[in-house]
């Protein structure tokens, strides 16, 4: 495959931004070899700077999941340029979707928008510290919340694939006010609770893990934090960057029943533009400024075009839940159809997958955290990778990620994304 207008175009970029990118992942470290510079995007298939075509498993990392270029979010956007681009006043989008978020998300009762994920994280967090009146958190080893300080302890995502999951530039006093705990292992958070009580002011979570790859709450999991929680005052907090709008359109907290106190959105919630949000019991949301003393800010907040993209693109899921039946059924036939080739093959990899979800893990250990992700064969994934783009397949360049499928995806796709899985298997086991 001839990439070299992307090769050129990264050698150039390492003059002027660090590492060539704007996001570490994005640099292919994890995998080797250049990264493909994406020049235009159209329903299931990228398009890189040589014309080469792909089709998406990553969707822009989560948010594209009608697929690329939808005409109903591409109009939407295109009318409210038409009214300039940004106002720093409130707008009447912000309390439609607002009032569209309220009744989709099962928890959440008022919602502030933010323009990430990791916004809205570090504002969950400071909004549960102002509420409690207490300093600490508790997190858990592999998920990533974005990269505020208090999150970059034992993260997962860019965070693992490069091996410093503590950041330097993180103060020891920060880093002290976030503890740590194996994902799915309710003692060590009963443990860590008691040996700090009345200390701790948030457990924070991805109600299912993309950023170990994909890894699922144990049965009871959930439910256990909730209590703990509840027993010791601490705010439940359920990131769902990831899970919001895709695991069921109130997300993972509709698809387990299962009701935080605080909720953290971003990918979807925008449409393809750079929005998040944190919303949740009213009692907790009113401490935020102005009606509260926790202060959180934004001038491009609410931005409007990027509110008529996520107003568009939740509306759209709001009215359409065939839309989560089809990416049920897409990701069955991925996933059914990669078990049968692995059978054929004789390889028992394991593979974690929820909806339209999904991690082939290179490994025969069962995944449920982060030390058993890392039992994966790491240079097996990168040659997989490779095996895939080469096939026209665009992954997520680290073991560490979890694909997120669109309901561009036809199944003559998929038969063609299960055929690529089986031969480039073939090729990278030798
Ligand atoms: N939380 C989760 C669960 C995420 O997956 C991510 C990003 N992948 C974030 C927070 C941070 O979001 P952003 O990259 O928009 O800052």
């Amino acid at each position: 495959m001839n990439i070299s207008t992307s090769q050129a175009l990264f050698e150039k970029a390492q003059n002027f931004i660090p590492g060539g990118v704007n996001s570490p992942v994005r640099a292919f470290r994890a995998v080797g070899g250049s990264p493909v510079f994406i020049k235009s995007a159209k329903g299931p298939y990228v398009y890189d700077e040589d014309d080469n075509e792909y089709i998406e498993l990553i969707n822009s990392w989560g948010p594209m999941i009608l697929g690329h270029g939808h005409e109903l979010i591409q109009k939407a956007v295109s009318d409210a340029i038409q009214h300039s681009f940004s106002f720093g006043a409130p707008t009447r989008r912000e309390v439609e979707i607002a009032e569209l978020i309220t009744s989709m998300v099962p928890s959440i009762e008022k919602v502030r928008m933010v323009n990430s994920g990791t916004e809205a994280t570090m504002s969950a967090i400071r909004v549960a510290r102002g509420f409690t009146g207490r300093d600490k958190i508790i997190k858990f080893e592999g998920c990533y919340h974005g990269h505020g300080d208090s999150f970059l302890i034992a993260a997962g995502s860019g965070a693992v694939t490069f091996g410093t999951p503590d950041s330097p530039g993180v103060t020891k006093g920060v880093a002290n006010d976030t503890l740590t705990a194996p994902y799915n292992d309710l003692d060590a958070v009963q443990k860590l609770v008691d040996a700090n009580k009345g200390q701790i002011a948030a457990l924070i979570l991805e109600p299912v893990v993309g950023n170990m790859g994909c890894v699922l709450p144990a049965e009871g999991f959930l439910e256990g934090l909730r209590r703990i929680c509840d027993e010791e005052g601490i705010v439940f907090i359920f990131d769902e960057v990831m899970t919001g709008f895709r695991l069921s359109k109130g997300g993972a907290q509709e698809r387990f029943g299962i009701k935080p106190d605080l909720t953290t959105l971003g990918k979807i919630i925008g449409g393809g533009m750079p929005v998040g949000a944190y919303g949740g019991k009213a009692e907790i949301m009113n401490w935020v400024s102005p009606l509260g003393p926790v202060y959180q800010a934004g001038t491009l907040s609410g931005n409007p075009i990027a509110m008529a993209a996520g107003l568009t693109m939740l509306s759209y899921l709001n009215e359409h839940p065939e839309v989560y039946s089809q990416l049920e059924l897409s990701g069955h036939k991925l996933v059914n159809g990669f078990k049968n080739s692995m059978k054929k093959l004789g390889l028992d990899y394991t593979i974690n997958s929820i909806g339209s979800m999904y991690t082939l893990f290179f490994t025969d250990q069962q995944v449920t955290d982060f030390p058993s992700a890392k039992s994966s064969n790491l240079p097996l994934f990168g040659k997989y990778f490779h095996a895939m783009l080469d096939r026209g397949i665009y992954m997520g360049p680290s073991q560490f990620e979890s694909m997120f499928l669109s309901t561009a995806l036809e199944d003559s796709h998929i038969e063609r994304i299960i055929q690529a899985n089986e031969d480039s298997l073939k090729e990278v086991i030798g």
